[in-house]
């Protein structure tokens, strides 16, 4: 897929501007708090309806206004497909395909795809188990949109499931509350089972591809694992089997939870593993080693998206293209080729190889312009 056009209005630091995309890479070069990454979170607002910088809407609204809008051309091989995603200080966001507005935010999502890879990514190997969960949920809604859905749904269930434990919770919990409880647990357990399946499912698929690029880039030096450590652990992956498995362990930690007064049990709790050489990530080498396994992690997500969808995906690089040594930097250009379209935002050129500079359209950005 090939993002054509490009049209921000009154979004964060954007009044009005239009890009046109002309080549398979572009360059957005510009000083520090121009815009370029708020350029690339756009892209990825119509891409997963989610910007990793986990902003608000009004925060995505420029300073002022009433309401911020993304507008996009895409060229996929079906055709031609408008997109745009209206963004209000107030009230929801609306979505349209084609001019058409939707009903459901779901069928928006899909129809553009886009991995995106920033300094921020680096919390993946160094942050909390929270950031794993949030990595994989977002390459999921690209992957199966409908999961969008499931996992607003699951988290519906777990606040008020929580809300619950709050209000009546308690140790010894009476008979009418624990029959309350129960009907909750239902549906935790039948939401929870869809995400943990899904999980389950992406990591199986994404782990082969991410250690082959990360033995290719470290020279066969590394052996990456990835693994999914549920907190619900289950051996039959079938629905009966997951779902017995999620009851079974609510039922072990029944105590705990009323003393608690929150739902210990559940996806809300699951780890995604990263080792190297069995060793843990988080603990392991240096920043350009956890740079590496970030950037196989970034190359598997387009190459599974790519055979998932049909079409590979864009891929938006913000600043850490400079901080690749030049090894890498080729390594990145030979995975990628003209294949998928690359949007890199960057404050110096100074540091890429000739090879990209002749191959890139480059753009420079100054105040919103
Ligand atoms: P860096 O090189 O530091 O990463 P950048 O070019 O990527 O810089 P951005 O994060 O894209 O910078 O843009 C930052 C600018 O956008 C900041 O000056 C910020 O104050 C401004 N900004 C962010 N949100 C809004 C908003 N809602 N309205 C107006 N300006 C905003
Ligand atoms: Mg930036």
């Amino acid at each position: 897929m090939f993002l054509k056009t490009l049209h921000l209005k009154q979004f964060r630091n954007y009044q009005e501007q239009r890009v046109d995309f002309v080549a398979p890479k572009t360059i957005l070069v510009g000083n520090n708090a121009q815009g370029k990454s708020n350029l690339l979170e756009a892209v990825e607002l119509l891409a997963t309806l989610r910007s990793h910088r986990l902003a608000r809407d009004r925060d995505l609204v420029r300073d002022g206004e009433a309401f911020g809008q993304i507008h996009a051309k895409l060229e996929r091989q079906a055709g031609i497909i408008d997109l745009s995603v209206t963004l209000r200080r107030q009230g929801r966001r609306t979505v349209a395909l084609n001019s058409e507005q939707l009903r459901r935010q779901l069928d928006f999502l899909g129809v553009l795809n886009a991995v995106e890879f920033s300094s921020l990514d680096l919390e993946l190997v160094r942050g909390a188990p929270e950031q794993r969960r949030h990595w994989v949920d977002t390459l999921l809604i690209q992957l199966e949109p409908v999961y969008a859905h499931i996992l607003q749904q699951y988290n519906q269930i777990l606040r008020q499931r929580n809300a619950f434990l709050k209000s009546k919770g308690g140790f010894p919990m009476p008979v009418q509350e624990k029959e309350e409880l129960a009907a909750w647990d239902a549906q935790l357990v039948t939401i929870g089972s869809r995400v943990v399946r899904r999980r389950a499912r992406a990591i199986e698929r994404l782990a082969p591809l991410a250690a082959e690029w990360h033995a290719s880039i470290s020279d066969r030096a590394e052996v990456l694992q990835i693994r999914y450590a549920p907190n619900v652990p289950f051996t039959a992956t079938d629905p009966e089997g997951v779902q017995q498995a999620f009851l079974e362990k609510i039922e072990q930690r029944a105590i705990a939870e009323q003393h608690q007064n929150t739902t210990l049990v559940g996806p809300h709790r699951d780890e995604i593993e990263l080792t190297i050489n069995q060793t843990p990530a988080k603990q392991y080498g240096s920043q350009g080693q956890q740079r590496t396994l970030v950037l196989a992690l970034k190359l598997a997500e387009l190459k599974l998206i790519e055979a998932v969808v049909g079409e590979p995906p864009l891929l938006l690089l913000d600043d850490v293209l400079a901080e690749l040594d030049l090894n890498r930097q080729n390594q990145l250009l030979e995975a990628i080729q003209d294949r998928f379209q690359t949007l890199i935002a960057t404050t110096h050129l100074a540091a890429f190889d000739s090879q990209w500079l002749q191959a890139s359209q480059i753009l420079s950005v100054n105040a919103g312009q």
